[in-house]
């Protein structure tokens, strides 16, 4: 069955990888990429995947391979890009807060920029004026998101250039000439709602007659992901039919065929993703037991960073029965991945995988209380291949003088 990877292809990775151990699903990711190419066929559409949300090179080759773009936040993630195959004009470097070189080096490499400061887009216009085409990053003062922390389109968010400063924005473009193609927004994460994209297109398509060389609405990424089992995804072939509607029926935007872009993170690799770990300690604490396992928030901050839900799955014991647990890591201040949830008996040395550990993962992992990193595998046409070993000695010493 496409998009499913099954408990025991977990298992036999982690009986041969060890644990804990980070396992994506190849297939899943196209499944996810094929769902948004499908929803927006009817429009001039291309999909940038927001590459910070997992990095390996393994995984960027691969969603070039299915013919999808990328979109960076750094320009060491432009450089991982290049140097995972993709050709510069299949590559988007959405900064934010960046010193200037950063973009004069994207510049040298060839890709898209979306600028998200006026101080950056002045010295861009200095440096460059009409001959770089570039898209400005607008903050539309709309709130978006599943949870403040990953909002970015309010009022008090740090990015973008606030679409009140238009006069700003429009005397820069001015004196320097500037070549401004793409309008972008990037409001949040696990936006649900297909309405805040809507309000999103309504702030920029109020911009559109200030900027006649325009080409390109860039709406970011945010789809949702289910991360609990009874929560759905955002309905990108309503998103789409309603995106189309905003474009037709607009006196400018339906004359002048605008390219779409979009920059999903979260809706490409989140579900193919698990992490794998190993009951280390049981402790029966009367009301609830506690299941301690061998990774713990240096490996999956989410759930402490954002309170974020990951589904977790004892796929050591599908048949044994429910009861409460409350699935704690082995770092020292409390890392909680989830309180009284209710799973198959849990037994030490059983596998817990937490579901939903694509996006944000890995990626966000660190050497904290001097955990190694965890090794990654890909599994592909059935078949599990490492592509990132699990950390050593050497490499926590790796950079320290001694
Ligand atoms: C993080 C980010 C994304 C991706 O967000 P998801 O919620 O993972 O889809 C897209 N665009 C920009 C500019 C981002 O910073």
């Amino acid at each position: 069955m496409p998009g499913k990877i099954t408990n025991d292809q977990l298992i036999a990775a982690a009986n041969e990888f060890g644990t804990p151990l980070y396992v994506y699903h190849a297939e899943k990711i196209k499944e996810q990429y094929q769902k948004l190419t499908t929803a927006f066929a009817k429009q001039d559409t291309t999909f940038f995947y927001a590459s910070k949300a997992l990095t390996n090179i393994n995984i960027l080759r691969y969603i070039n391979e299915i013919g999808c773009n990328v979109d960076c936040s750094s320009i060491n993630e432009v450089k991982l890009a290049l140097h995972a195959g993709f050709p510069p004009e299949k590559v988007l470097y959405t900064s934010n807060g960046i010193d200037f070189s950063e973009i004069e080096e994207a510049v040298a490499a060839g890709v898209h920029i979306n600028i998200d400061s006026l101080s950056n887009l002045e010295k861009f216009g200095k440096k460059f004026g009409h001959s770089y085409p570039v898209g400005i990053r607008i903050r539309p003062n709309i709130m978006a998101g599943g949870n403040i922390k990953i909002s970015t389109g309010h009022e008090g968010s740090k990015f973008g250039i606030p679409v009140t400063q238009l006069d700003k924005i429009e005397e820069i473009v001015k004196h320097t000439n500037l070549f401004i193609r793409t309008l972008h927004i990037h409001t949040g994460s696990d936006i649900k709602d297909p309405d805040v994209f809507v309000k999103g297109i309504e702030v920029l398509f109020e911009l559109i007659p200030h900027f006649p060389e325009l080409e390109v609405i860039d709406l970011g990424g945010g789809f949702k992901v289910p991360y609990h089992t009874d929560e759905k995804e955002t309905d990108v072939n309503l998103l789409a039919q309603k995106i189309k509607e905003c474009f037709d029926n607009h006196p400018v935007a339906g004359n002048k065929k605008f390219k779409l872009w979009f920059e999903p993170g979260k809706f490409l690799v989140s579900a193919c993703g698990f992490l794998v770990s190993k009951v280390t300690v049981l402790k029966d604490n009367g009301a609830t037991v506690f299941a301690a396992v061998n990774t713990g928030l240096n490996h999956l901050i989410r759930p402490m960073m954002y309170d974020a839900y990951h589904h977790i799955e004892n796929i050591s014991n599908p048949a044994g029965e429910k009861r409460l647990y409350t699935i704690t890591g082995n770092i020292c201040e409390t890392d909680t991945f989830g309180s009284d949830r209710e799973l198959n008996e849990v037994r030490e040395g059983d596998l817990l995988a937490f579901h939903n550990a694509g996006a944000y993962g890995f990626e966000m992992s660190s050497n904290y209380n001097a955990r190694f990193k965890p090794a990654e595998v890909l599994v592909r046409d059935g078949k599990a291949q490492l592509i990132r070993k699990r950390d050593q000695m050497e490499d926590l010493l790796k950079n320290q003088i001694i």
